[in-house]
């Protein structure tokens, strides 16, 4: 079972237990309590139904080398460094976000980390702080980083696939997240992560250039170049579909496997 305090975290993320009624050794006989998905410790293997019949699908693999470089701009950004880019982005006017946004918020985080999470874009109090997910979404992020042992700034890195507040929040549109995808891809160049994790569809749209739903992608075997690439919900998303937290834990619980393998 997990320890009271990751029980706190999982609970934050609408996690409910089951428990063994027999804790004896051989075949156990293990009884749900609650109808909820089991929860085992954050590091342990999870326990998840079996996956279901996997027909083939190409994993989308863009080698950075090979990466679109459409104009001298994309060109002068795969060139940049850290210090570079963050002032590229917030002086950036590339695409019509620019016009409403308080400022731009590059990303945050370690930049020699293994894990690189990936959003939509920021929303407003993402907006008036200038760093990704600071919201109610920013917390539930925050809660699921720690459900694996992870926390912001340490071996993680967060970023948007653009870099401005699209208006009411809504959803880039294509032309904005293709003038934004320089920065991302200088991002993912730079940290040579261990593991990307895309956060809803925007994101997968973004660096995988993929329309397939996210319960199609989000047990396939998918890399961006030589990087693994791990699929799950937007934290936003699963705010407003709790059940959906379930199958975050198990895309998690799969990513973690991929980081340690790698
Ligand atoms: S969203 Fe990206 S491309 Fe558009 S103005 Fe902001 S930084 Fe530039």
């Amino acid at each position: 079972m997990p320890t009271p305090s990751q029980q706190a975290i999982l609970q934050e993320m609408g996690y409910t237990f089951w428990r063994f009624r027999d804790q004896g050794s051989g075949s156990r006989k293990q009884t749900a309590e609650e109808v909820a998905p089991p929860v085992e410790e954050a590091s342990a293997v999870p326990v998840v139904e079996p996956a279901p019949v996997a027909r083939p699908v190409a994993a989308p693999t863009v080698p950075l080398e090979d990466a679109p470089l459409h104009n001298d701009r994309a060109a002068a950004i795969a060139r940049m460094g850290w210090d570079e880019l963050t002032r590229a982005v917030r002086e950036c006017s590339a695409c019509a976000l620019c016009e409403r946004r308080r400022q731009a918020v590059p990303g945050v985080g370690d930049t020699a980390a293994d894990w690189l999470f990936i959003g939509e874009g920021p929303g407003e109090q993402e907006d008036i702080k200038g760093e990704p997910f600071v919201g109610q979404a920013g917390k539930l992020l925050d809660a699921m980083l720690a459900a694996i042992g992870l926390a912001r700034g340490h071996n993680v890195y967060i970023a948007n696939a653009v870099k401005c507040r699209p208006e009411n929040n809504r959803t880039p549109h294509a032309e904005e997240m293709a003038a934004c995808r320089p920065f991302l891809l200088r991002q993912i160049a730079l940290l040579q992560p261990k593991l990307i994790v895309l956060l809803g569809k925007a994101a997968v749209h973004s660096v995988l250039d993929d329309d397939q739903a996210l319960a199609k992608l989000r047990r396939q075997p998918l890399h961006f170049g030589q990087i693994p690439v791990a699929v799950t919900y937007h934290p936003a998303y699963l705010l407003r579909n709790l059940p959906e937290k379930a199958r975050a834990w198990e895309d998690l619980c799969r990513a973690k496997k991929l980081v340690e393998a790698g």
